[in-house]
């Protein structure tokens, strides 16, 4: 999809030059397309790009791949195999052409439906990190949305939620809840039809599939009888917060200019999960949003595990901009309705009386400094140099660059104090 417009700054100066560089990777070794704003492309780099990208398109279409999926299940167990090098079901006259490649045998009807454990995570730390959910926090999100009343999820980015929706819709008889996967990993259009899955750019807004897969989404978003519904995106955490702000605008008008008088002054009601130091980020995008203390638990991602006895507490929060009073958080896994706050909380989260709320972002009692007006990790000391708050052995004079995680001056990303466990 299209290119998202950069602007390369160098020290000293005001104005940057400005190019062109992939929306979707933050790597050049993964994608190298890079153009200056100003410059004139000749007409043979233009066939030459025509001619690299018609030459990485993936080998089947996805209505090619929904064809394939209905001679696959009709196969006997004995002939369902899966090839874990090239990432694909295969069909008995393949076979062959994959025989020095590591294969799945007997691929079962249940491994079918959850082609999030079937496929391995795209790890790439820069394009694609995929995270999948721990079982309880799917099982959190789902049992959250039955509760409030919504009938359909538009999953941007979240595979491990979509799968859980689609196998319980086909096993259960009273479950009711739908749900639409956009995602920019095209393997999963082996395993759903292009009614419930849409290959898409989160950074862009770009529907692969052209028109027809914009209206598929355009129609899941029109609340028929009542239907409600909710949108959830769980994106790369290297991604940029104002592409990621901008295209899930788009899709918020989508949702708007679906409903007639119902949506006037309403936002679709959205959970966009993100590690709770990109708060601020995201409240100057979305201002109507507030971030809820639940911690989001990873399979994959051996940081990011709830908290419990020494282990490392993740960093991973739910923005929203339902109600916070209406989020109920489990009180067994250590979360409590604060009154004043009207939400619930972590447990170790106390209520400051001078800010008047309940400040710690990371689970841990914060204390309140005077000076700084406000409350503070709890390993922070207040700095007179600084004149500000910070760990004790930081040193004081400044680097001058903006942290890539947090955005703020003093240090650089590795030494970010927004980290877990600093
Ligand atoms: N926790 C989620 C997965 C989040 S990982 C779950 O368990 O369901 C991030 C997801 O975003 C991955 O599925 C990845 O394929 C997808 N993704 C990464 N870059 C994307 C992009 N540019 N556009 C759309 N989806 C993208
Ligand atoms: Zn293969
Ligand atoms: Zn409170
Ligand atoms: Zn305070
Ligand atoms: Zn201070």
């Amino acid at each position: 999809g299209p290119a998202l417009l950069f602007v390369k700054t160098s020290q000293g100066k005001e104005e940057g030059r400005r190019f062109y560089a992939c929306s979707a990777c933050r790597d050049r070794k993964d994608c190298n397309f890079f153009q200056w704003e100003d410059e004139k492309v000749s007409e043979e780099r233009l066939a030459a790009r025509e001619e690299y990208n018609r030459n990485h398109q993936p080998s089947f279409t996805h209505r090619q791949n929904v064809e394939r999926y209905k001679n696959f299940v009709l196969l006997p167990l004995s002939k369902r195999r899966f090839c874990q090098e090239c990432q694909q079901l295969l069909l008995p006259e393949e076979w062959e052409k994959h025989l020095d490649h590591q294969f799945l045998c007997d691929i079962s009807t249940a491994q079918l439906k959850s082609p999030s454990q079937l496929l391995y995570p795209l790890e790439n730390k820069k394009t694609n990190a995929q995270y999948l959910f721990a079982d309880r926090s799917c099982q959190f999100l789902l049992k959250l949305f039955t509760d409030l009343g919504f009938r359909r999820v538009l999953s941007v980015g979240t595979p491990r939620l979509h799968e859980m929706i689609q196998s319980k819709a086909s096993q259960e008889e009273d479950f009711r809840i739908r749900s639409l996967l956009l995602d920019i990993d095209f393997r999963y259009s082996q395993f759903y039809t292009e009614d419930e899955f849409c290959h898409y750019n989160m950074f862009n807004d770009y529907f692969f599939g052209g028109e027809a897969a914009r209206e598929t989404c355009r129609k899941f978003l029109y609340e028929d009888n009542g239907e409600r519904v909710i949108m959830v995106t769980d994106p790369p955490f290297g991604g940029l917060v104002e592409a990621l702000a901008s295209s899930f605008k788009k899709l918020m008008t989508m949702w708007k200019e679906t409903g007639k008088e119902g949506h006037d002054n309403k936002e679709m009601p959205m959970f966009w999960i993100f590690p709770y130091f990109f708060e601020s980020r995201i409240l100057d995008f979305f201002p109507s949003f507030s971030m809820m203390d639940y911690q989001v638990d990873y399979d994959n991602h051996a940081l990011y595990k709830h908290g419990k006895t020494g282990r490392r507490q993740s960093p991973v929060r739910i923005f929203t901009n339902l109600t916070p009073s209406m989020i109920v958080l489990p009180v067994e896994e250590g979360y409590r309705f604060c009154t004043i706050c009207q939400r619930y909380v972590s447990s170790g989260n106390q209520h400051c009386e001078i800010c008047n709320s309940c400040t710690s972002k990371d689970g841990r009692r914060w204390k309140h400094c005077v000076l700084c007006k406000k409350c503070v990790k709890p390993s922070w000391f207040h700095c007179n140099n600084c004149n500000c708050c910070a760990l004790q052995n930081h040193s004081c004079e400044k680097t001058g660059a903006a942290c890539f995680v947090c955005g703020k001056a003093g240090h650089k990303r590795s030494a970010c104090p927004s980290l877990p466990g600093t």
